[in-house]
C-alpha cells in the first residue's frame, strides 16, 4: 500500500490499522473493534475522512494547527529547505541558516527578558529538558539542594518520564510508577470542578496559595520551580480565576525559584497574546513550546530560556550535556519560520484578541443556557462547557463520570465537528483562521449536538 492510499475502501484501511498501528492513548482493544476514522486530507478548518465527510476541526488538529491546514507555503518552504539542508545536527560547532533564522525570530517575538531557545520535536521533550535544566541551574548556582519541581494535579506537561511526572495525571502515574523522585504537585485552580464553595475570587487566591504552603512545607532552599499551563488545556480548559495568576506573581515575587510557563498550548496566540503568560502579566524563566510553533506541520518544541538561567547555566563553563539528534532541524525550522510568517502577516494573534475571539466567545457563552449545560467559559480561542445532569445543582456530576462526555464526542463528530471530551468537559480550541461563518457554523453544530445528546441521556436514564 502507498501512503496516499486513498482508493482503498473504508473497512480495508481501517481493518489494516487495527493490525499493525497502536494509537497513543487508546483502548486498542476496543478501537480495533470500532475502527478508526480515517483522515485523509484537509483544508483551512475542515477536515475530510475517507467517507467523504467534511467535519469542521475544532481542535485544531491536537490543539496545535494555528494557520489551518493545506498551507502550500509552509510545504513550499520545507521542500526548498530539503533540497538545500533536509538535515544537519546542532552539535559538536555546527549550526545552518534555517536554525539561525528562527532563533532570532523567537527572540523577537518573546518577552524582552528571553533570548535564547533550546530545540527539540516535542512538547514532551520540551519538559523534559526542562526537568534538566532547571536542576542543572542550581548546581551551577552553588545550590543543589535546590532539586523539587512543583507542578499542579491535572496539569499536562507531555507523557515522557518527566513529562508525566510533572504533569498531575494520576491515571497517567499509575502507569509506569510515576512520578519520579522530587516532584511535588498541588491543587488546579478549577473553580466549577473543586471550589464552588467559595466565590471564584475568593478560590483564585485559595488555590494560588496552595503553592505558598507547599514552599513553606517542603523549604524553599530545597524547590527549583513551579511549573504550570497559563490554562490547564488538556485537564480541561481550566481557565483559571482572574485572582489567580496575580496571587501566583506575588507569591514568586517572594520566593527565590524559578516559574515555567508551559506555552505549548497557550503559545503562539492562542490567548491572543504570543505566549499565554503574557495574557496573565507573568514573567516566566522558561517556556516550553511545541504545537504552534509549526502549526504541526512538521514536529518541533523548544525551551525558551531567560537571560538568568541561560547566564547561570553558562557560569561555569561546563556542557549541558542534554540534545537531541533533531534539536534544531533544519526542515522544522523552515516550517516554523513559514508558520510564524503567516501568523504575523495575517495579524492572527491580534484577530484572536480583538475580532475572532471575541466574537467566538460572545456566542459560546449563550451556550451556557443550554439545559445540559453547567458552565461555558472561553479564553482567546480555547473554550470549555461543562456538562451536568441537574442545572438546578450545576456541581453535581453524573453518576458516572465520563460517559456523558464520550455520548456527546461521538454525537459532535456525527454532526460535522471535532469537539473533544474531558471527563463531562467538552472542550475546543479550533485554528486561528476560523472566519465569522465557521465560528457560526461550529456554535449551531454544537447546540445541535447539545440537543442530541441530552436526548440520548433522557433515553439511556443519565438524567
Ligand atoms: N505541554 C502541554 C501543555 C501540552 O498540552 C502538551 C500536549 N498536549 C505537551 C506539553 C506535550 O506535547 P507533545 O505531545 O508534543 O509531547
Amino acid at each position: 500500500m502507498t501512503a496516499h492510499s486513498n482508493i482503498y475502501p473504508t473497512k480495508a484501511l481501517q481493518d489494516l490499522d487495527a493490525a499493525h498501528h497502536w494509537h497513543p492513548f487508546s483502548d486498542m482493544k476496543s478501537l480495533n473493534k470500532e475502527g478508526s476514522r480515517v483522515i485523509i486530507r484537509a483544508d483551512g478548518v475542515w477536515l475530510t475522512d475517507s467517507e467523504g465527510n467534511r467535519i469542521l476541526d475544532g481542535m485544531a488538529g491536537l490543539w496545535c494547527v494555528q494557520v489551518g491546514h493545506g498551507r502550500k507555503e509552509i510545504a513550499d518552504a520545507v521542500y526548498r529547505q530539503m533540497n538545500e539542508l533536509a538535515y544537519y545536527n546542532t552539535f559538536f560547532k555546527t549550526t545552518h541558516p534555517p536554525v539561525i533564522a528562527l532563533s532570532e525570530k523567537l527572540a523577537k517575538l518573546a518577552p524582552d527578558h528571553i533570548n535564547t531557545v533550546f530545540y527539540c520535536s516535542s512538547g514532551s521533550e520540551a519538559n523534559d529538558t526542562v526537568f534538566r535544566m532547571v536542576r542543572t541551574y542550581w548546581d551551577k548556582m552553588g545550590k543543589p539542594d535546590k532539586k523539587v519541581i512543583i507542578g499542579r494535579w491535572n496539569g499536562y506537561h507531555g507523557s515522557t518520564l518527566a513529562g508525566t511526572s510533572l504533569g498531575g495525571m494520576k491515571g497517567m502515574h499509575a502507569q509506569g510508577d510515576l512520578p519520579v523522585p522530587g516532584v511535588h504537585h498541588i491543587d488546579q485552580p478549577y473553580w466549577f470542578g473543586e471550589g464552588h464553595e467559595m466565590s471564584p475570587d475568593e478560590f483564585g487566591v485559595h488555590a494560588a496559595r496552595k503553592l505558598e504552603q507547599a514552599i513553606d512545607e517542603i523549604g524553599e532552599d530545597k524547590i527549583a520551580a513551579f511549573i504550570a499551563e497559563p490554562i490547564q488545556g488538556a485537564g480541561g480548559v481550566i481557565i483559571p480565576p482572574e485572582t489567580y495568576w496575580p496571587e501566583i506573581r506575588r507569591i514568586l515575587k517572594e520566593r527565590d525559584i524559578l516559574f515555567v510557563s508551559d506555552e505549548v498550548i497557550c503559545g503562539f496566540g492562542r490567548l491572543g497574546e504570543w505566549f499565554g503568560s503574557t495574557h496573565y502579566g507573568m514573567e516566566a524563566d522558561l517556556m516550553p513550546i511545541a504545537k504552534g510553533l509549526t502549526s504541526g506541520y512538521l514536529p518541533m518544541g523548544g525551551v525558551m530560556v531567560s537571560d538568568r538561567v541561560a547566564e547561570g547555566l553558562m557560569l561555569a563553563g561546563e556542557e549541558f550535556y542534554h540534545g537531541y539528534t533533531y534539536s534544531g532541524h533544519p526542515a522544522c525550522a523552515a516550517a516554523a519560520l513559514a508558520n510564524l510568517e503567516i501568523i504575523e502577516r495575517e495579524g492572527l494573534v491580534e484577530r484572536v484578541k480583538s475580532d475572532i475571539g471575541p466574537y467566538l466567545k460572545e456566542r459560546w457563552l449563550k451556550l451556557g443556557d443550554h439545559p445540559l449545560v453547567g458552565e461555558a467559559r472561553m479564553t482567546g480561542l480555547v473554550g470549555a462547557l461543562e456538562l451536568v445532569p441537574d442545572k438546578k445543582n450545576p456541581h453535581k456530576p453524573f453518576r458516572e463520570v465520563g460517559a456523558a462526555g464520550v455520548i456527546c464526542r461521538d454525537t459532535s463528530f456525527g454532526n460535522g465537528m471535532v469537539m473533544r471530551a474531558v471527563r463531562d468537559s467538552m472542550i475546543i480550541s479550533p485554528p486561528l483562521v476560523l472566519t465569522h461563518e465557521e465560528a457560526d457554523f461550529l456554535v449551531a453544530t454544537v447546540e445541535k449536538t447539545l440537543d442530541d445528546t441530552y436526548r440520548t441521556l433522557m433515553r439511556d436514564g443519565w438524567l
